[in-house]
């Protein structure tokens, strides 16, 4: 491949989706030096909760360390799933947590098709227009045994999650892609995508709006438990521009966070997923991906693509490299990535390309809960866009209801550490990923 020529001349490293809605501070303000809850980190995380305590009458301060809309919520694909993704990611197989999934399936694979849900009644409710389209998601199959895999899944899908799952026999795939490269696979009917920076925006000002106070470019420092007169605990959340004192805090930083919260820290792997957006099609997008579906794969080192919203470019993600990478490296990865499964893209050119990190939990589950009295919401396990806005609307509604009680499946569940993993993963992910990488090479030549 000639690397210099896959680029455009106009190319950019930055997310495709900032073309239509670039991350800024134009609803910032200072923080207040008091407010009844505190979220750290404006993702859809931190902006749901900010939004459904506001409808519950509750005073909050959203705090993001850079811009609003710098972390992943305005990089991803903006691919959705009704909660099929559960505890599939980096932890690979666990014992201990396949046997709680099995005993509890209906209670995560319940939680999970409520999120997305929760993810369509806001962007209904709010009437945030950001090109949601709920068409389904297909997920190829790298081996014929990975599809047996996923085959044995179907009826639990549908029976307790209704997400109108089926197999498709490798000679239908066409009718999900132009492409002969998987060996069948699954379709979700309950899927679909939307534009991640025009959903993020409608979040931001749906919070704002609400009367949520929106602080950018104030990083939460340190969190102090206070007590008042009567006895009463709280917090004092100090940043440059002063501290805020509060009744509840809420963590809410997902694959950015970092020493604010160092037990969490060692609970969450960030991750690099890179991707990269084409120039416009000669033919549309829809003639290689019908019906602007989303589709993921079997693989370890997984690769997930839509066409754009306008239905005429190629959106095409993947874990090009585990850790952050620059362009020059992670767009030649993805674009080979693209050639072997739609051979007729040879030639176009990329535009864009850009990463961001997602947070694996190390047993590949997401979480909220409650540490040392201080709430979090992470680990979207590389599918954030429905989970986030779920766990951060939930977490919300728990403060609201002011029960200490588990409110969905995901809630209050050990959240385990490992004692080999002190919260940098620079240098075993590189490692995982050269491993992952041989390890689907040889699955397919024994396939
Ligand atoms: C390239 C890529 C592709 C993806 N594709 C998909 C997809 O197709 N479908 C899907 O469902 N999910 C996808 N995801 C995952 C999804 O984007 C995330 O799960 C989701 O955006 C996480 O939202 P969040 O609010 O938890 O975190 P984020 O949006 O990452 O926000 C966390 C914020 O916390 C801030 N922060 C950290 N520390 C502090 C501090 N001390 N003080 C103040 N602020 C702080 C950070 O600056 C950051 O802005 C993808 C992610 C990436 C990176």
């Amino acid at each position: 491949m000639d690397k210099a020529r896959i680029f455009h001349p106009d190319f950019k490293a930055q997310p495709w989706w900032w073309e239509a809605w670039t991350p800024n501070n134009a609803l910032s303000v200072d923080p207040p030096a008091k407010t009844d809850v505190v979220i750290v980190g404006a993702g859809y995380g931190g902006l749901s909760t900010a939004l459904e305590l506001r409808r519950n009458g509750i005073d909050c301060v959203v705090l993001e360390r850079g811009v609003f809309g710098i972390g992943a919520s305005t990089r991803n694909g903006g691919m959705l799933s009704g909660g099929t993704n559960i505890a599939k990611g980096l932890g690979g197989k666990n014992p201990k947590v396949e046997a709680e999934f099995e005993a509890n399936k209906a209670a995560f694979l319940g939680s999970g098709a409520d999120s997305l849900q929760t993810l369509i009644d806001i962007i209904h409710r709010e009437k945030i227009d950001c090109g949601l389209i709920t068409n389904g998601r297909f997920t190829g199959a790298w081996t014929p045994k990975h599809y047996d895999d996923q085959a044995r899944k179907v009826e639990m899908f549908n029976k307790y999650a209704n997400v109108g799952a089926e197999m498709i026999p490798r000679e239908r795939v066409r009718e999900m892609m132009a492409s002969d490269y998987y060996y069948g696979g699954m379709y979700v009917r309950a899927g679909g995508n939307l534009h991640p920076a025009r959903y993020y925006k409608g979040l931001l000002e749906a919070a704002h709006n609400q009367g949520a106070v929106l602080c950018g470019e104030v990083e939460a420092e340190r969190i102090e438990k206070t007590k008042d007169a009567k006895g009463g605990s709280g917090w004092r959340v100090l940043t440059a521009k002063g501290p805020i004192t509060c009744k509840e805090v809420v963590i809410a930083t997902n694959g950015y966070t970092g020493d604010l919260t160092p037990k969490l820290k060692m609970r969450v792997v960030p991750v690099a997923s890179h991707i990269i957006a084409t120039e416009e099609l000669p033919m549309p997008a829809t003639d290689l991906i019908p019906l602007q579906r989303s589709i993921g794969d079997t693989k370890r080192v997984l690769t997930y693509y839509r066409p754009s919203p306008d239905g005429k470019q190629m959106i095409f993600g993947g874990r090009a490299r585990f850790t952050a990478a620059p362009p020059e490296v992670s767009a030649p990865i993805l674009y080979q990535y693209m050639i072997d499964r739609f051979p007729q893209l040879k030639g176009i050119r990329i535009t864009h390309v850009w990463t961001g990190n997602v947070a694996f939990a190390l047993d590949s589950m997401s979480h909220m809960g409650q540490d040392d009295g201080m709430h979090y919401l992470l680990a979207c396990n590389g599918s954030g866009v429905a989970m986030m806005t779920y766990l951060g609307t939930q977490t919300a509604k728990k403060i609201a209801g002011g029960s200490n009680a588990p409110v969905n499946a995901f809630d209050g569940r050990h959240f385990p550490e490992h004692p080999l993993y002190n919260g940098d993963p620079s240098l075993y992910l590189p490692l995982i990923g050269a491993l992952y990488r041989t390890q689907d090479w040889l699955d397919r030549k024994l396939a």
